[in-house]
């Protein structure tokens, strides 16, 4: 009877929690507006090879598509989300969307950003992997992204989510790594596939031996624990020719490409097979 009344009570709490924004802010009242017109869509920036010269994955960026046709970038809308509890629905129509345009990119690996909000959550893991069966889309192409915040608390629910993700052969990503803090005792107690050094980092290696001494050790430690290293914000020539000596073994940044829509990668790969 519990259960009953719960099922029965339940929707109509959440109902009133979001008719509660509804009324309170037009900024979250815009963004639902937007989630359900479909204006939530994904970007995509090419992830490189160390040579630079072969796109080995993209990540998938979300942006707000206007009418107008503008794309209001995700700083100015995720807080939001993550504030009105709309981070998840979000996330669900970016998995799909990805899923659905990155198909037919061969062995390309896409990397998909999840909020901690979402890794915390219990059902996280396997709502995601009932849509990669449901797209016919393979677990081993994806990369999920978390950042360190996401870790805090060391909770067990994130740590389940993680390991059912990798036992079903997605890669872990540490996302921004070197902003947080104890980021060295999570990287012991988590297992990550990748560690993405942040581009504050990346910034800094051909003017600053602080930020190049970072990244090497950043480097050693990740092939000590079995983990590859993605450079992020690579904007020139010379941080690359450094990025390469440092032994990192992937480079992001504008030198290689912007984020940019689906049609404009495929073209990219039409021209330049792998
Ligand atoms: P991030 O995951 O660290 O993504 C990298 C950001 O750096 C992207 O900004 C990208 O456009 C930018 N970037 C890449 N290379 C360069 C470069 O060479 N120069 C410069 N100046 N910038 C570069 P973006 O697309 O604005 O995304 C910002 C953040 O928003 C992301 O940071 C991620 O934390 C979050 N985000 C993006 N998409 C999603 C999503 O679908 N879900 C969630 N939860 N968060 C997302
Ligand atoms: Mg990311
Ligand atoms: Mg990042
Ligand atoms: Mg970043």
């Amino acid at each position: 009877a519990a259960g009953l009344r719960r099922s029965i009570i339940d929707p109509v709490i959440r109902r009133l929690a979001v008719f509660g924004r509804y009324v309170t802010s037009k900024e979250v009242r815009d963004l639902l507006r937007a989630i359900e017109a479909g204006e939530m869509t994904p970007i995509y920036q090419p992830i490189m090879d160390a040579s630079g010269r072969r796109i080995v994955g993209v990540e998938a960026l979300v942006r707000w598509q206007r009418a107008d046709a503008s794309l209001v970038p995700p700083a100015q809308f995720i807080p939001l989300a993550e504030g009105a509890g709309l981070i998840a629905r979000i996330g669900e129509l970016v998995l799909r969307r990805a899923c659905l345009d990155t198909r037919d990119w061969a062995a390309l690996t896409v990397a998909i950003n999840v909020s901690p909000m979402q890794i915390q959550s219990e059902g996280f893991a396997a709502g995601m992997l009932a849509i990669l069966a449901e797209l016919d889309f393979p677990p081993a192409r994806l990369v999920v992204e978390i950042t360190e915040s996401a870790l805090l608390g060391d909770d067990p629910v994130v740590h389940r989510q993680i390991a059912a993700l990798r036992a079903a052969g997605i890669a872990i990503a540490l996302d921004d790594f070197g902003t947080g803090f104890a980021s060295l005792s999570y990287l012991r107690r988590f297992r990550f596939d990748e560690l993405k050094i942040d581009k504050s980092f990346t910034d800094g290696v051909d003017s600053s031996t602080d930020a190049a001494a970072i990244v090497e050790a950043t480097v050693s430690m990740a092939l000590a624990l079995g983990m590859k290293v993605v450079a992020e914000g690579v904007e020139r020539v010379e941080q690359h020719r450094f990025l390469v000596s440092a032994g990192v073994h992937y480079m992001q940044g504008y030198l290689f490409g912007r984020p940019q829509r689906a049609a404009e990668i495929t073209a990219r790969l039409a021209a330049h097979p792998a």
